[in-house]
């Protein structure tokens, strides 16, 4: 391959990777050429593209040479070019889901029996592409009547060591391991946490944040599997996948322990030092 085919080349792919377009099929020679297809696709009538442009009757062995984009060039022209002598891509694919469609399939749940109980699903809230995600236990009275989690006292100190860091409440994201109140508050309970959790680790997955912050021991158990107290291990950071966690005590404890919201802030340090690079 010349060097300046491999320069054209080059120069095609990129303009296909803007259009978030990856894969690529080269139609057999002799297969004959999408002279229609590209017509239907792009809009243009084949006959109307400069002559240079247009599909030939018979297969050329090599790539088209496509000058590298420029401000202002025809992309349509360019996509008409390369339809004409390569297979249409197929569709861009995605690699991950929505939260939208994560919450679409969660539905009106009813595959545990905290469904029972609940006024609202409380799924989740604030920034899709946070860099914090805050992960806490279930939703409480407050949470079930609005929907939204950590909007009760325990939210109002969460809101409160957010900004402690320098963050706004509408930069991060906010779940819990169950999306329902567990009746009376109590701890849901294993069977639930294993029907539900999937649910939180597919937002985490579309999300992909930096680190996720296990609040309270129910988090860190189903996030990390760790079966040691959490006074052993509060304050430290995990490998989570590709990214990070740490665990902090659940605001709810340091309201019952008022003494203890020293500690919770310098963990709240350490997580604003962890993402100071990024900020
Ligand atoms: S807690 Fe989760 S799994 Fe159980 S009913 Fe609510 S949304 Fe569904």
């Amino acid at each position: 391959m010349t060097d300046r085919l491999h320069e054209d080349i080059a120069a095609w792919l990129e303009f296909y990777r803007d259009l978030g377009i990856e894969e690529f099929y080269r139609r057999e020679p002799g297969a004959g050429f999408a002279t229609r297809r590209s017509e239907v696709e792009t809009g243009l009538d084949p006959e109307s593209l400069p002559a240079s442009t247009r599909a030939s009757p018979t297969p050329q062995p090599s790539a088209p040479h496509l000058a590298p984009r420029t401000p202002g060039a025809e992309p349509r022209v360019m996509r008409a070019q390369a339809l004409s002598l390569f297979e249409a891509p197929p569709p861009p694919r995605r690699d991950r889901e929505t939260l939208e469609e994560i919450r679409q399939d969660l539905g009106d749940c009813q595959r545990c029996r905290l469904a029972q109980g609940r006024k609202t699903i409380v799924f989740g809230e604030a920034n899709p592409r946070a860099e914090l995600v805050f992960v806490g236990e279930g939703p409480g009275a407050d949470e079930d009547e609005q929907g939204l989690p950590f909007v009760g006292r325990a939210g109002q100190l969460l809101n409160r060591m957010i900004q402690f860091m320098g963050m706004k409440r509408e930069e991060v994201y906010i779940s819990n391991i169950v999306k329902c109140r567990p009746p009376g508050n109590r701890t849901p309970e294993k069977d639930e946490i294993d029907t539900c959790s999937p649910f939180l680790f597919r937002q985490i997955e579309a999300i992909r944040p930096r680190l996720v912050c296990c609040l309270g021991a129910p988090a860190m158990k189903t996030l990390l599997g760790i079966k040691e107290g959490i006074t052993r291990v509060r304050g430290q950071f995990f490998d989570y996948g590709s990214t990070k966690a740490f665990v902090a005590y659940h605001p709810a404890y340091i309201l019952r322990n008022p003494r203890e919201e020293k500690i919770l802030r310098e963990d709240f340090e350490k997580i604003r030092d962890f993402l100071k690079p990024n900020r």
